[in-house]
């Protein structure tokens, strides 16, 4: 390192629920990127006037897509949306910037086929300022679905680390387990359960996870198997999370984008569409081996990017939109399709109150972590109206008002009046996320973490005070103030 780089944040309000800092006066020193205790001596550290500012760990999202076949699918697919501002689907520049002005400084891509890792990572190399991960679909191809169905641990385990090992992954992904080989056998994304053998082996989607979650445990990798189960997006799917969350059975596994795992219901029939949340979050309340990100939904325009291309064709079926399969190497693939979010529209006003549903009644924010898919369900520029949501009761009552009648008088929505404090939106957005996925470094403000900090003006409109942070620093450097960007340094590559 050549010049040390030092200076404290002197005075701020300091949020850090991993150092029990909750609203308290402080000091935050940093040298050479990274946070360091009170030295005994202070000169050399010049100060930067962080009064009645509020200061947090840099935000961490560990569940989003940003590289990779699918975005540029998705890029392609809805031309008419990169108009729009922020673009739907910015450009691998235009994404750093824009994470690092909302006051983000780490990013997971949270599906990336083992075929395709190489080019995500020179997309990534062009990301600027956060650090990046991504997590592989290292499970579709035939030998570890055979190793799987041999019940052959350690050849399963060899597998995975080979592929994490090649593929420079921080996570294994398994998106639809066992999906592929029903589709591709001709059936659409209908239900399967997880007990149903695959067509071409003998070995069920509940096998396939269980089986998953203890390689990757026996691995040691830093995040538990991230999981996104079957049958995404269809009505009384929430029996089929409900199953999946037992299949773990005291394993670590993380459940993703629950939100589109949650409904009631038969079929489209959009009488018995609902809400499947209530006997989920009571599992999940209840099994500390599970964490979660949301998938929240937001109204507006966005486009729907999943390696579950069984799931983007039933989609693309029921709202008579073009879609586009993207097939790698027969070993994955990924389902891209523009998506309005409307509010009068029932089931949009159903997966919008699930998602909340779903951040309100689960009880421990640390096991939890808030995304919207991006963009999937949201664009993540829109974070902050969904912090603004969970932490205002009149705003999301105001919100509430808008939607659909009949989900509004269905929704046990309107009777919830929890409101998050700044503590808990803290850890949702960077405590939680960091701890989830197993980046000792990230996500708090103790000694040894990286020098990620987000300072905000504190303001009663929360989606203004989380959309413009006062200033940003990333690894000790400051990157953006006031929602323009200063500078652009590289990020580091997260690698298991
Ligand atoms: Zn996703």
């Amino acid at each position: 390192m050549s010049v040390a780089h030092r200076f404290v944040l002197r005075g701020g309000t300091i949020h850090d629920p991993a150092t029990r800092r909750d609203g308290v006066v402080d000091d935050v020193w940093v040298e050479d990127g990274k946070i360091v205790p009170p030295p005994a001596d202070a000169t050399g550290f010049p100060p930067i006037d962080a009064a009645g500012l509020v200061v947090m760990p840099g935000g961490v999202d560990l569940h989003s897509h940003v590289a990779g076949p699918k975005v540029n699918a998705g890029r392609r697919i809805a031309p008419h949306l990169a108009r729009s501002r922020p673009a739907a689907v910015p450009a691998i520049h235009a994404t750093g910037g824009l994470y690092a002005a909302l006051g983000y400084t780490t990013v997971f891509d949270a599906a990336i086929a083992t075929a395709a890792a190489p080019i995500a990572h020179a997309e990534l190399a062009e990301l600027p300022i956060l650090d990046k991960g991504i997590y592989l679909l290292a499970a579709d191809d035939a030998d570890t679905l055979d190793a799987l169905a041999a019940r052959d641990g350690p050849r399963c385990e060899a597998l995975l680390a080979a592929k994490v090992r090649a593929g420079r992954g921080w996570a294994v992904k398994v998106a639809n387990p066992g999906g592929p080989s029903f589709w591709k056998r001709g059936r659409r994304g209908d239900h399967h359960d997880l007990d149903t053998p695959l067509p071409d082996r003998q070995v069920t989607p509940r096998q396939i996870l269980e089986r998953l979650a203890r390689a990757v445990r026996a691995l040691g990798l830093p995040h538990p198997l991230h999981v996104h189960t079957a049958n995404l997006g269809l009505p009384g799917n929430w029996r089929t999370m409900l199953e999946t969350m037992r299949t773990f059975d005291g394993l670590p596994a993380h459940l993703a984008h629950v939100q589109f795992h949650s409904y009631s219901g038969g079929d489209l029939d959009e009488g018995s569409f609902g809400s499947g949340v209530a006997p989920l979050v009571d599992h999940f309340n209840a099994h500390e081996n599970l964490t979660l990100d949301v998938g929240q939904i937001l109204f507006g325009d966005t486009v729907a990017m999943t390696g579950d291309s069984a799931a983007a064709e039933h989609l693309a079926h029921a709202t008579g939109v073009p879609w586009m399969a993207h097939d790698l190497h027969l070993e994955g693939g990924c389902g891209v399709l523009p998506i309005a979010y409307r509010e009068r529209s029932l089931i949009h006003a159903w997966q919008w109150a699930i998602g909340l549903e779903w951040f309100l009644t689960a009880t421990d924010p640390w096991r939890v972590a808030l995304s919207t898919d991006h963009p999937n369900g949201a664009h993540f520029t829109a974070y902050p109206v969904l912090m603004q949501l969970l932490a205002d009761e009149a705003f999301r009552r105001e919100a509430l008002a808008r939607i659909h009648p009949a989900v509004r008088a269905r929704s046990p929505l309107a009777g919830i009046r929890r409101e998050y404090s700044l503590q808990e939106l803290c850890i949702v957005t960077r405590a939680a996320p960091a701890r989830i996925a197993g980046l000792a470094h990230k996500g708090h403000l103790g000694p040894g973490a990286d020098a990620d900090v987000t300072l905000y003006r504190p303001h009663r409109d929360l989606a203004r005070m989380f959309s413009l942070p006062a200033k940003v620093f990333k690894a000790g450097i400051l990157v953006a103030e006031d929602g323009q960007v200063r500078t652009l340094p590289e990020g580091a590559t997260l690698t298991a």
